[in-house]
């Protein structure tokens, strides 16, 4: 069955693609007048080798689907590198540029099983006593599900989107203080850069990667100006923080955790 073999690889290893039923046909359009003419093709669903249309499940959880996650990982991986080093539509001038690579986390809503390894790649004990294999289902569940703050959790992933643009609508306030300016004149020195990713973690919180970075008005292609330093965002970004999300500064290995409470 060629035919089928060619669908099914078109869809670059998703073991759960979502089937569509349907058709589709396609005419000619008259550029002009925009009269619609002869037709040009017609897809129907049904008669596809594999009986649907089928598209790729684009899930980001290894769990779901291994393919269609890992290409999330490498997309979100050049999304980010990008922001640091340039390409992908970024130019390179942005090394130079004054750029901070934070992480937003949600805070404990109570402890989970986890698998802890050491610098030895040993896998340390779990607090249930138990080592726990990569794929075990337990990890990320809470240890004590009576007591685990549910209501937080799901109360944070409904409020990440917000609580995100809150912290970036203050970053760009603290970086304009900083430098002197009011945030209308800010526009015309500089201008803030973000490139943003969110994940799940396995205890299924969503949290952020983020690449925040000082441009030139032009964005990525102008140069920053004088006062635009690693220290003036570094500083901004943790009274941005302060001030948007309500939290605490978090530990350095983490970077800040955003709280919601
Ligand atoms: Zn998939
Ligand atoms: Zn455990």
């Amino acid at each position: 069955m060629p035919a089928l073999l060619r669908q099914l690889s078109s869809l670059g290893g998703c073991t759960s693609p979502i089937r569509l039923d349907g058709h589709r046909t396609e005419h000619h359009l008259n550029q002009d007048t925009g009269e619609i003419g002869r037709v040009l093709g017609h897809l129907e669903s049904a008669e596809l080798p594999a009986g649907h249309l089928l598209v790729r499940c684009n899930n980001r959880r290894v769990t779901r689907c291994a393919a269609c996650a890992e290409i999330y990982r490498r997309d979100t991986f050049h999304l980010i590198t990008a922001g640091l080093r340039g390409g992908k539509g970024t130019p390179e001038t942005v090394t130079a540029h004054p750029r901070v690579f934070a992480t937003f986390t949600a805070p404990s809503f109570g402890p989970v099983h986890n698998r802890i390894t050491g610098p030895a790649g040993t896998v340390r004990r779990c607090r249930c006593g138990v080592r726990h294999d990569q794929e075990d289902d337990a990890l990320g569940t809470p240890l004590a599900p009576d007591r685990y703050d549910y209501e937080s959790a799901v109360l944070w992933n409904a409020h990440a989107g917000l609580l995100w643009r809150r912290f970036s609508i203050y970053l760009r306030r603290e970086v304009a203080k900083r430098a002197g300016l009011t945030q209308r004149a800010f526009r015309d020195y500089a201008r803030l850069s973000f490139a943003k990713v969110a994940e799940y973690q396995k205890r299924g919180a969503v949290h952020f990667h983020a690449v925040i970075r000082i441009d030139g008005p032009g964005g990525g292609d102008s140069p920053p100006p004088a006062w635009a330093t690693v220290d003036l965002l570094a500083d901004a970004y943790r009274g941005g923080y302060a001030q948007g999300a309500g939290c605490r500064a978090g530990h350095r290995r983490a970077g800040p955790h955003l709280r919601l409470r």
